[in-house]
């Protein structure tokens, strides 16, 4: 520590960083008590008074232990690490890689170890459930280490704990390790700097609007101040720390609550407050709500859907998977919430003639009444393959949609308007013509809609062009083209029969 602070050249009118508490995060297999450990570290850290006013879950708590903060992110763990990973991001600092003393490593027992490992994070395993009968501990250390898990005593320097997440046994030892490795770490944060962090949870509640959870990683966050990720902004309205209670400002490595957003940001971005949240580009709106290209036209026949799911995890997942469905019609989400199918979605289904999307969700008493009554369009199945069959078929009774070509962008020569942007590119399969309509798409999404405007192939105007040509091409999108991006031209059929 002290060498470290040598190192230090300071900085006129900064502060020294503080030191921020660790933030963790807890995997490994199904059933083998990961739950159960993040419910016992609660009850039994935050005191009784506190846990009283916990009532809505923030994603993520805070407890104190020997004097010291510790954050434990608590839901839903490995989606959201999952997200996070894939965004580039992470918020934890430190993984606990939960493995049951009775099963011992297990096909998820493997996968979080490559999540922890890919993502360079400190991790300690902790051997759960050793209150059991006839347990064999020298044989989960065996199976760890031939997992390539080499175990402090053992050879290795990965700390482990024997605990039991029922009686308690071992946790308080854990969090001693948790602590211990935190000051490796050396988590520093400066208060002074505008807040910057990660979303962990975000949902639209009925009552509150856009409700947001992040964990602050750096600066402070404030009441009043802008705020924004990459495809969501807003200004914060009120503050809320894991507990519930309305507060001014929050510090590293706190979880918080945030209203204000002004639509809703996705699990696993960074977000940032002050004015570098003013100056992220085109903090707007998500792909599914930007205005598209021929907004007029296509407004008339939009396929709008008020999504459900059991938990903000599924939730995001599933408008994930709805974004990428080929559609003869601009897909739009009005709504997506967590909980059951009630009375106001029933309401807004019908007001604006959306379908309503249910995943692993049943009707409520007063939405079933009204079913009963006047059906509303409603797709529903606890299982996701089956929902989104459901979902293409719906699509294709407007019949469908084929890839006729597509075209992967190798160069940008110009990308200061949207509606004048100079691409080039090598047409990767099928023919592309001048004037059509394209989608652009990111990382196996699609992120945007457009048109060419102008075709060229060796410097020339041409109508068509097929696999294998370079061309250059003068577009118009409702986003900004880059390098890596596929263009994807769909040609529509119309449904047998009509
Ligand atoms: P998760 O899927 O990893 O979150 O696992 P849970 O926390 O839901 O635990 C799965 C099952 O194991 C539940 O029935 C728990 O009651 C049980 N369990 C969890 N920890 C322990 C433990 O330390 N000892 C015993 N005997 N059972 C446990």
């Amino acid at each position: 520590m002290a060498k470290k602070q040598e190192k230090k050249i300071s900085v006129p009118f900064t502060n020294e960083p503080q030191t921020r508490p660790p933030i963790v995060v807890i995997m490994g297999h199904v059933d083998h008590g990961k739950t159960s450990l993040l419910d016992y570290i609660r009850k039994t850290n935050v005191t009784a008074k506190e846990a009283g006013g916990i009532t809505q879950s923030v994603g993520a708590y805070e407890i104190i232990h020997s004097g010291k903060k510790i954050t434990f992110i608590d839901t839903p763990g490995h989606e959201a690490f999952s997200k996070m990973r894939a965004r580039g991001t992470q918020a934890a600092d430190l993984a606990i890689l939960v493995v049951a003393a009775d099963e011992g490593v297990k096909p998820q027992t493997k996968e979080a170890l490559g999540h922890i490992q890919a993502a360079k994070l400190p991790f300690i395993v902790a051997i759960n459930k050793v209150d059991k009968p006839n347990i064999n501990l020298d044989k989960v250390k065996n199976e760890l280490m031939t997992t390539g898990i080499l175990l402090e005593g053992y050879g290795g320097n990965i700390s482990w704990q024997a605990i039991s997440a029922k009686t308690g046994q071992g946790v308080q030892e854990l969090l001693d390790l948790i602590l211990l490795a935190a000051e490796l770490e050396n988590l520093e944060y400066d208060s002074k700097t505008p807040a910057k962090g990660i979303i962990i949870e975000a949902l639209v509640d009925n009552r509150r609007g856009m409700v947001v959870s992040v964990i602050v990683e750096n600066g402070t966050l404030r009441v009043g101040e802008n705020i924004a990720t990459a495809t969501a902004s807003g200004k914060i309205k009120s503050l809320e720390n894991f507990l519930g209670e309305r507060v001014n400002n929050l510090e590293p490595s706190a979880p918080a609550l945030i209203l204000g957003f002004e639509s809703l940001p996705q699990i696993g971005e960074e977000f940032s407050t002050g004015e570098s949240a003013l100056a992220l580009p085109e903090a707007v709106l998500p792909v599914a709500e930007k205005a598209s290209v021929n907004k007029a036209e296509e407004n008339a026949e939009k396929i709008k859907i008020i999504l459900k799911a059991d938990n903000a995890g599924s939730l995001e997942a599933l408008a994930d998977i709805l974004k990428t469905i080929p559609s003869t019609k601009p897909v739009e989400i009005l709504d997506q919430s967590v909980g059951r199918i009630n009375e106001g979605d029933f309401k807004s289904a019908v007001n604006s003639d959306a379908l309503i999307i249910g995943f692993r969700v049943k009707l409520d008493q007063s939405a079933e009444s009204l079913q009963k009554l006047s059906p509303v369009k409603m797709i529903t199945s606890d299982i996701i393959y089956e929902l989104v069959k459901k979902f293409e078929d719906h699509l294709n009774s407007f019949g469908t949609i084929n890839v006729v070509g597509e075209l992967e962008i190798l160069a940008i020569f110009a990308s200061s308007s949207k509606n004048k942007q100079i691409v080039g590119g090598r047409i990767s399969q099928g023919k592309i013509k001048n004037q059509q309509k394209f989608e652009v798409w990111r990382n196996e999404q699609s992120i945007a809609k457009g048109r060419i405007v102008n075709l060229q192939e060796k410097k020339k105007d041409v109508s068509e062009a097929e696999t294998g040509k370079e061309v250059g091409l003068l577009v118009e999108a409702d986003d900004i083209i880059k390098t890596g991006d596929k263009l994807k031209f769909y040609e529509l059929s119309k449904p047998a029969g009509s």
